[in-house]
């Protein structure tokens, strides 16, 4: 079967910095291993590791909890 090809689609993360705690709307980077994973917040660009905000990062497009 054909799919349209969805290459170059970004994965938006809505992330709330856990140093400067703004939120930012982060593309994860794809790192050589797990621990690389994450986003740079662009307020401090600390590094946020994936697994630092995944229990609290939300797919962007996600109804809002609040
Ligand atoms: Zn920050």
């Amino acid at each position: 079967m054909t799919l349209v090809s969805e290459a170059g689609v970004e994965m938006g993360y809505e992330v709330d910095c856990p140093h400067c705690r703004k939120a930012f709307l982060g593309t994860l980077l794809a790192g050589t291993a797990a621990r690389y994973r994450g986003f740079k917040c662009p307020h401090c660009r600390l590094f946020v590791p994936l697994e630092r905000v995944e229990s609290a990062v939300k797919h962007a497009g996600a109804a809002p909890a609040a």
